[in-house]
């Protein structure tokens, strides 16, 4: 294996290079999760320095958005390009920490990159009103400015684009960040924020809390008064409670959260190009995305074709370390992960479901999983109802449309859906009856810098990217200008 040089600069940077020991201060190791070799230490930061980021986000704040919008739209580009200049580093990076295969990473750091490149442009759009009059002294606006300082939160399953999708619009809304990455995977979080100080970013307007204390550094970051926004990516359980934490001080916030796709083959289907997005919803990431396909409701009619279909397909899939060329599933994360999908599985396979291909941890150990297709599931079973996070397929018939948009819809979660027919009248009854933020029709991949990305129900609030996405991280103020004579 090489070396990224990111990773020397990063752990450099954090003050942790090498094994050498940084002194008295805490830190943790970050390990690979296919091999679990060490790839280096940061600093365990704790309550202490959560505030002290905070004061310096505070201090950045005025100088970062007194720039003018073009100002700060040169430095996020000069940061996108910086990106793109080392995009092989970085993925290597990622995957090193993370696991996905390479050319994932490689797309990650690319789709993380390509929000800040829109963000740059949407900087200089960010428009108020002017209304029109109630009186002819007076005259009436509305303006927009950045909120302040925002706090971000950042989950491992995509370590670098689920942070380029809030640091961007902040930034070049003119916030200033303080993010807490995944404890899994805060290298990547490093190199972009290193990358942001090269391409210009004042010091203070982005800082990096490495810590294996999200609950302490949680805390801080959702009660301190100088935060007026939370943007939280993770788990619906903790969302809950950081918004509940948030409350206290009333801070804005946005929350994307868990899901539960359901991908629907109704019997019209064109069933290749179902397998195929199929294939892209459940293996990418090795199904730890929170737009994974997690139930499969197909037309009984069409079931085993599909599901042979599936099949095929997926003995082509390659489980391995994400480094070597031709793996296309890495390893899930850490142990407790392999652990509960596991147990999924078990408890399934114990209440009478059938594994059609695989159904247990794969033959290579560690933290690698067997892509599974489990068959004859019901409602009692948990993985029937639990977000999987693992590259397990779950096939359920049904007969009726209703009935397909009914089990689709039976879940608190309203993250992503799709459907695959051909049926033109379908497609507006199902795409209006389905309860999700973003719908794929005949499309298994939907996200992009452009589109508004988010969920509707227990799966969040808000939405990142596109034209939207600016709106979470200003303020509106009105503003009535009287005294001006008849
Ligand atoms: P998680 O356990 O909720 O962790 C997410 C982040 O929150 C991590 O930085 C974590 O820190 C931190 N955290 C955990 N407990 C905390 C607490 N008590 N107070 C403050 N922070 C806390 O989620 P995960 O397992 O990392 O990520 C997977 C989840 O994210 C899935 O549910 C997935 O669907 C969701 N997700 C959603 C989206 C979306 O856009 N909707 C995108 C990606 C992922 P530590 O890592 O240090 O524990």
């Amino acid at each position: 294996m090489t070396r990224p040089s990111i990773l020397d600069e990063v752990l450099t940077s954090a003050g942790c290079s090498g094994e050498t020991d940084p002194g008295d201060r805490p830190r943790f190791a970050v390990t690979n999760p296919a091999t679990g070799d060490r790839l280096g230490h940061v600093p365990d930061m704790g309550r202490s320095e959560v505030h002290k980021a905070v004061r310096s986000a505070k201090v950045a704040f005025p100088v970062w958005s007194r720039k003018t919008a073009k100002e700060r739209a040169a430095i996020l580009r000069r940061w996108y390009e910086l990106i793109h200049s080392r995009v092989d580093d970085l993925a290597q990076l990622l995957t090193l920490e993370q696991g996905k295969p390479f050319n994932e990473a490689r797309g990650e750091i690319l789709y993380g990159a390509s929000y800040i490149e829109w963000f740059a442009e949407e900087a200089k759009r960010i428009e108020g009103d002017i209304l029109p009059t109630t009186g002819p002294d007076r005259r009436m606006l509305v303006l927009k400015q950045p909120i302040g300082v925002v706090a971000a939160i950042t989950p491992w399953n995509f370590p670098s684009a689920m942070i380029s999708r809030k640091l961007a619009p902040a930034l070049a809304a003119g916030c200033t960040v303080v993010i807490k990455p995944a404890e899994d995977t805060p290298l990547s979080a490093l190199a972009l924020a290193q990358l942001a100080k090269r391409a210009g970013l004042p010091d203070g307007a982005l800082n990096v809390v490495t810590s294996v204390r999200a609950a302490e550094t949680g805390e801080v970051l959702t009660s301190h008064p100088d935060i007026r926004k939370l943007s939280f990516t993770g788990s619906t359980r903790v969302g809950k409670l950081l918004m509940r934490q948030c409350a206290e001080t009333v801070k804005k916030v946005s929350l994307e959260l868990g899901g539960n796709a359901p991908f629907i083959v109704f019997e019209d289907a064109d069933l290749d190009a179902a397998a195929a997005g199929a294939m892209l919803c459940k293996f990418r990431n090795a199904g730890q995305t929170c737009v994974s396909a997690n139930r499969f409701y197909v037309h009984a009619s069409v079931l085993d074709a599909f599901a042979d279909k599936l099949a095929e397909r997926m003995t082509a899939l390659k489980v391995g370390q994400g480094l070597d060329e031709d793996t296309t599933v890495g390893p899930l994360i850490n142990p407790a992960a392999i652990d509960k999908v596991e147990g999924l599985v078990d408890d399934a396979v114990a209440k009478g479901a059938r594994a059609r291909l695989g159904g247990g941890r794969h033959a290579r150990g560690g933290n690698f999983f067997e892509p599974t297709v489990l068959e004859n599931l019901d409602d009692t079973m948990e993985i029937a109802r639990a977000e999987i996070f693992g590259p397990v397929v779950t096939l359920i018939p049904f007969e009726e449309e209703a009935d397909a948009i009914q089990m689709a819809n039976d879940t608190p979660y309203g993250l992503a859906a799709y459907f695959y027919t051909q049926n033109m009248a379908r497609i507006w009854r199902v795409t209006e009856a389905l309860e999700y933020g973003m719908v794929g029709l005949n499309e298994s991949v939907l996200s992009g810098e452009n589109a508004p990305f988010g969920g509707m129900k227990e799966s969040g609030i808000g939405r990142e990217g596109s034209k939207y996405g600016i709106e979470e991280y200003v303020e509106m103020k009105y503003l009535c200008h009287g005294g001006l004579g008849a």
